[in-house]
């Protein structure tokens, strides 16, 4: 059995104004333990609330979801669900509560009555895991942006979850803050075996997954690698989705007459690579 799995989820919202709105319309789509999945498609798609369902934020309104095989619509499982699933949102702002950085790591695993020795050495391995050991005694909010997205990232994995839901962590960074959080996930499902879902607008991103899955108006539109996925670039471009620049540009090339060019390009690495034997093949 999946992981993580959704079985024809449908969810509405009651829009006051609009009476009820469907946001997912039968949604099927089982992730894998130490996965890292992208999850990619426009504003309103319906990305963030599939992403609620994963932790029992949200409930389906039909079919089902199952976190390790526990079924989030029973009342009874949803305290060992949202200690297996933990949730980022996009502004850690909001996510940050206390004035010391190690008391705001504590908070979680203190309500979820872990005793104080072992929380010290949680909080310790939390702040290690994302490079901020040394920022232990520092007060949060004089952090850089990528900073307290990092604090935020430990305050979750210092309650030992097995997946961390990621909904646009990077949105309100710099380029460097960007860098410093994806480099952090990365390491997290990489060298700890964290399951990752990460929902981005940034296609390099996206690449770094080992899959991607792209949601259009409630469904689910490509689910692939992302190479498989990328590689689809008419489809996309039909749904006005955007592929990483690299793609773009193989892609163009190739509309030009460049067929030489392999489809599917997704890193600058790769796309120099190919370029390279091109013009030596020339010259
Ligand atoms: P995405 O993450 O892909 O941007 P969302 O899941 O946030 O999509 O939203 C999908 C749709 O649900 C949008 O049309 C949005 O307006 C609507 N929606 C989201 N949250 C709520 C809410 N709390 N109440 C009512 N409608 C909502």
């Amino acid at each position: 059995m999946d992981y993580l799995q959704a079985q024809d989820v449908r969810f509405s919202y009651d829009q006051e104004e609009n009476g009820m709105i469907e946001v997912l319309k039968g949604v099927t789509l089982g992730i894998q333990k130490g996965d890292f999945v992208a999850l990619l498609g426009h504003n309103g798609s319906g990305k963030s609330t599939l992403a609620k369902h994963f932790n029992a934020l949200l409930l389906p309104n039909g079919g089902k979801v199952y976190v390790d095989g526990l079924d989030t619509i029973d009342e009874s499982l949803r305290f060992a669900i949202r200690k297996q699933v933990g949730l980022v949102l996009q502004n850690p702002d909001n996510q940050l509560v206390a004035s010391i950085v190690e008391e705001d790591i504590a908070f979680g695993p203190e309500n979820l009555g872990v005793p104080p020795a072992e929380i010290r050495q949680r909080v310790d391995a939390a702040l290690k895991s994302v490079d901020m050991y040394e920022y232990r005694e520092h007060a949060p909010h004089k952090l850089s942006g990528g900073q307290k997205q990092r604090i935020a990232i430990a305050g979750i994995i210092a309650m030992q979850p097995s997946t961390i839901v990621l909904d646009e962590p990077t949105a309100m960074l710099d380029p460097r803050g960007r860098q410093e959080v994806m480099e952090t996930v990365i390491k997290l499902n990489r060298e700890k075996g964290i399951t990752v879902v990460l929902i981005t607008h940034y296609m390099d991103e996206a690449v770094a997954a080992n899959r991607v899955i792209v949601m259009d108006k409630g469904s689910i539109l490509i689910d692939g690698t992302p190479q498989e996925v990328f590689s689809q670039v008419e489809l996309l471009k039909e749904h006005d989705l955007d592929v990483p620049q690299s793609t773009e540009l193989i892609y163009r090339l190739r509309e030009r007459g460049c067929h030489r060019l392999p489809d599917g390009m997704i890193t600058e690495e790769a796309c120099i690579a190919a370029l390279e034997l091109l013009l030596k093949e020339k010259s």
